[in-house]
């Protein structure tokens, strides 16, 4: 096991040397007393852990990790796909006309508060805007995320666009094809339905998305 140890941190080594990374104090992912790798087991500690994470190039640019927040018990959980700039000014998740717009359809359509439901995304670090996130990246990240859901073990996960559907499921089908379906995974229902961020540009489908929040409704009850 010491020796697998080794290998993965020479490649965590090498990786930051690629991204022009000269040393880094923290190791991304620390060992347990059992000499095995894994990620911790509260969300504060992965939160922490998150905060010194340079698995991928997305941690050369960014200014504060945008962990997920909200109930840590929450049956309900949405997935957004990745942090925007005023996010990462902030470090906090869902702010903006987006962040508002998602606030409103939780708190008018299915009639609980923002603060009830745990909000996350799949990628933690915001991505330059017009630079593509590749498909390494997505993988790397989800770690965090399979995380979190095992952590807060929600019954429901709406999942915000393509990307979130796409990587927390494995299933390509195109997100108009497969929108407001039911799917049952290990213990939870997902629910794909589209990212605030497109409604504001596409108010035509906030309708949809009603529908569907109104179907996540019913199933909370
Ligand atoms: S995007 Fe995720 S995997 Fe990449 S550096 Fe940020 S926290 Fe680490």
């Amino acid at each position: 096991m010491k020796n697998l140890h080794n290998a993965l941190l020479l490649k965590r080594l090498y990786q930051l040397k690629e991204l022009g990374y000269k040393y880094t104090s923290e190791e991304p992912f620390k060992e347990n007393e059992q000499n095995t790798l894994e990620l911790p087991n509260s969300l504060l500690a992965l939160k922490q852990q998150a905060q010194n994470c340079h698995l991928c190039s997305l941690s050369k640019n960014r200014n504060h990790i945008v962990f997920g927040e909200g109930n840590e018990q929450a049956d309900l959980m949405f997935i957004g796909d990745a942090p925007l700039e005023i996010e990462d000014n902030t470090g906090k998740i869902f702010l903006g006309r987006g962040g508002e717009m998602l606030t409103a359809m939780i708190e008018k359509v299915i009639g609980i508060s923002r603060q009830k439901v745990y909000l996350t995304n799949l990628l933690k670090c915001h991505p330059l805007v017009n630079k593509a996130v590749h498909e390494p990246e997505y993988h790397t990240c989800k770690a965090y995320l399979f995380k979190e859901i095992e952590l807060v073990k929600p019954k429901i996960i709406v999942t915000l666009g393509e990307q979130a559907y796409h990587y927390l499921t494995n299933d390509t089908t195109k997100l108009t094809n497969i929108r407001g379906t039911v799917m049952v995974k290990d213990n939870h229902s997902i629910i794909p339905t589209y990212h605030p961020n497109f409604l504001l540009k596409n108010p035509s489908l906030k309708k949809d998305v009603f529908e569907d929040l109104k179907r996540v409704k019913g199933l909370l009850r």
